[in-house]
Order: structure tokens, then sequence, then C-alpha cells
């Protein structure tokens, strides 16, 4: 029987692992997903997304509630420190000729737009649940949960992120999370009517915005930080505004002041971690931040793991049975990951480098049209 129609288990509840439940329950598959966050929460503050995120989410069908609750924009404003634009990058649009190119949305709401489609797909959604031993023979996948209960699979998929048990379980010697030298600063802040899409500012620091909904925006701050060490959370706001001191822009000033002691501020180090081949063992597959977690300088990590999802779902509805359908997975989906986690970790380099504009352009402009072809 194809694997379409049998039981299958989803280790971990982020944007990844949802999105696979939706797709494989539209082949009719019996599906579980379990999440060890009892609360599902997400964290941080807006995710921007290019015209390829939004060309997944039609299939998906969450379009139309992106657009509704999300802000979707044409282009990519790239400004000098003291304000003028320099270039706009060409964003195309991808999911349709009525739909802008890109866009950016509160991750709470994508991530509950998301939940709410997992649910109503009809999914087993297990909160608070996660795996004690994944076990494996020819015919079938034995996993033992902490609820105590055992079940019996036709396929497990790994997606529990950059820290993945499954990962560990599966590839114990697997590469572990490498930090790349740089950090980010994100908030969430009322958006100055100016800013109607994604635009950045050239300088020692990269600090950038994108409007999430009609009333706010996301600022982000990419900083070199040679060492990862712990930075205490009472001093960010003065942390973050001292970064947005060297630009004069007026908009960016205006946004500076705006920060405060009651600003939710995240800070995250940036890692990365790019699995090589194999991503399956027999019936067990990994996908998403498990295999490829990238440093944002592409805004494309949370769409090669929603497109995974979907090349999954496809394979698995064409081919059938576990190998073909997995390794046929696997060969669509490692050039496209493998090009957005190292040229996003080229990116980093150049700007701590203080490197050549040149590539730097050259690299982004190429990896934006090598996301714009189908998966
Ligand atoms: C600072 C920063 C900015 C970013 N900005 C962007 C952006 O603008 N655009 C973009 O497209 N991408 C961006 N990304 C990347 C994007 O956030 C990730 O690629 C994406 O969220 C990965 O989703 P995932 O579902 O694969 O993994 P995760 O989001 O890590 O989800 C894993 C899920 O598994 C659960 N879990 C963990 N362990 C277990 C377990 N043992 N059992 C069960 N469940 C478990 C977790 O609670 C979580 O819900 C950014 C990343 C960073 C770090």
């Amino acid at each position: 029987m194809s694997l379409a129609q049998r039981r299958i288990l989803i280790i971990g509840g982020g944007f990844s692992g949802m999105a696979a439940a939706i797709e494989l329950r539209k082949l009719g598959a019996e599906v579980d997903l379990i999440e060890i966050d009892p609360g599902w929460r997400s964290y941080g503050a807006g995710i921007s997304l290019g015209g390829a995120t939004l060309r997944a989410m039609r299939t998906l069908g969450i379009l139309e509630a992106f657009l509704r609750e999300g802000n979707a924009a044409d282009g990519v404003k790239i400004c000098l420190p003291h304000g003028p634009q320099v270039a706009e990058l060409p964003t195309p649009r991808l999911a349709g000729p009525d739909v802008p190119g890109g866009g950016a949305i509160l991750r709470p709401v994508l991530a509950r737009i998301l939940a709410e489609a997992t649910r109503a797909a009809g999914t087993n959604v297990m909160l608070g649940c996660t795996f004690t031993s994944i076990t494996q023979d020819a015919d079938g996948v034995d996993v033992s949960f902490t609820d105590g209960q055992r079940r019996r699979y036709d396929l497990v998929i790994g997606a529990d992120g950059l820290y993945s048990k499954t990962r560990e379980a599966l590839y114990p010697d697997a590469p572990k999370p490498r930090y790349s030298g740089q950090a980010c600063w994100r908030a969430v802040l009322p958006r100055p009517p100016e800013v109607t899409t994604a635009t950045m500012w050239m300088g020692r620091v990269k600090p950038g915005v994108n409007p999430v909904s009609k009333t706010h925006m996301y600022l982000f701050v990419t900083e070199h930080r040679p060492s990862n060490e712990h930075v205490d959370p009472a001093r960010f706001p003065t942390l973050l505004r001292e970064l947005l001191a060297d630009f004069p822009a007026p908009v960016l000033q205006q946004i500076r002041a705006q920060i405060n002691e009651d600003s939710q501020i995240v800070f995250r180090p940036l890692e990365a971690l790019l699995m090589p081949r194999p991503w399956s063992k027999g019936r067990v597959v990994l996908i998403g931040d498990t295999v490829h977690a990238t440093t944002p300088h592409l805004a494309s990590g949370a769409c090669i793991g929603i497109e995974d999802a979907i090349v999954l779902a496809e394979e698995i509805g064409r081919a059938g049975a576990a190998p073909a359908a997995l390794q046929a997975f696997e060969v669509r989906r490692w050039e496209r990951c493998r090009m957005v986690v190292e040229n996003s970790l080229r990116l980093g380099e150049i700007e701590m480098a203080g490197g050549d504009k040149e590539e730097h352009g050259r690299i982004m402009r190429d990896s934006l049209m090598a996301l714009a072809q189908p998966i």
C-alpha cells in the first residue's frame, strides 16, 4: 500500500512540521503531530517572506489568511546610512500576478494561521508530548512517547528544528549547529507611514524594517559579534539604540526614538547547520531546520522548510513506497537548500569582513533568482 494511505508521525509543530501535516492530510494519510511545547508558542518578532514563500503558502491554502493578517509589498529598498535610496531589489510576483512579490507577518500570527490549518486538515495534534524511543524494521517504525503510549507508523518525519533530537537519534555523528559570528536583534514597533516595503540600510551593522500589518513593522539589525556570549536582557533597549546611532536617516532615527524599556526585543546569535546527505534512514526522514538551518540573510529559512513539506508530500503521493519517495524528495531539495544555507553564510562573512559590496550584491541577486525557480 502507498505511504499516502498510511500512518505518519511528525515530530515538531514548527512551520515545516505544520506544513507537512497539511499536505499529507490532503493525500489522505492518518497524521499524528507531536509538539514538545504544551502552549505551541512561537517566539520572535516578525518574519520576512519572499515570493517563493508566498507561492508555497498558496499551495498550503493559507495565502488568503496571510494577505488578510500580514502585509504584502513589492521590492526591497537599499539605502545609505543618511537616508537616500541607492537601489531596489526586484521581487518577482511568484504567487500570482495580483499578489505582491514579498511581505512580512508577526511570527505568532503566522504560527496561529498554520496551527488552525493543521487542525482543520484533521491532524491529530498532541501538545506537550515527545518521543522517548524510535526503533524501526523493514515494515514500520515503533515510537514510544512521553505520555506512556507506544504506536507503530509507516513513516516518521523529524521536523524538530536546529537542536533536533530526531536527528540525534538517527545520526548521532551529524554536524552540530555552528555559530556564524553574527547576531540579530528584532523588535516590533509602530510603522511610520513612509515604511511601505522591506527597507535596509548599508553600514557597519545592517538595520532593516519590514511592515507586518497596516499599523506595525518589525525592525531587525544584524551585527558582528566575534564571541557568542550571554547578553543581559535588561541592556537590550540601550544596546539596540546604540547600534542605530550611526544612521542619521530620519526614518531610522524616528524608529530608534521609539525603542524603550517596554519594547519587546528579541536577541538571537545566528547559527547555521547543513546536514550532509542522506536526510533519511529507512522510514524516518528529516526536514526543515533539522537538516538545513540558515542564517536569515536571504530571509528564506521558513520558505525552504515549508517547500520541503510540499515536495515530500508530492513524492509520497507519486512514488508511494518509503525509500523511493524519500530519495526523490532529497534529490529535489538538496541543491536549493544547500544554496540558501551556504550563500547566506557567505553574505554574513562579507558583512563581517567589510568585504566586496559587488560580490554581496551579486550573491543576493543570484540567490533570489534561483529561489524564483519552480520547486
Ligand atoms: C534571527 C532569525 C531570523 C529569521 N528570519 C527569517 C525570515 O525573515 N524569513 C524566513 O523565511 N526565515 C527566517 N528565519 C528562519 C526560520 O525562522 C526557520 O528556518 C524556521 O522557523 C524553521 O522552521 P522549522 O519548523 O523547520 O523549525 P522550528 O521553527 O525550530 O520548529 C521546530 C518545532 O519542533 C518543536 N520541538 C523541538 N524539539 C522537539 C521534540 N523533541 N519533540 C517534539 N517537538 C519538538 C519546537 O518546539 C518547534 O515547535 C530566521 C531565523 C532566525 C534565527
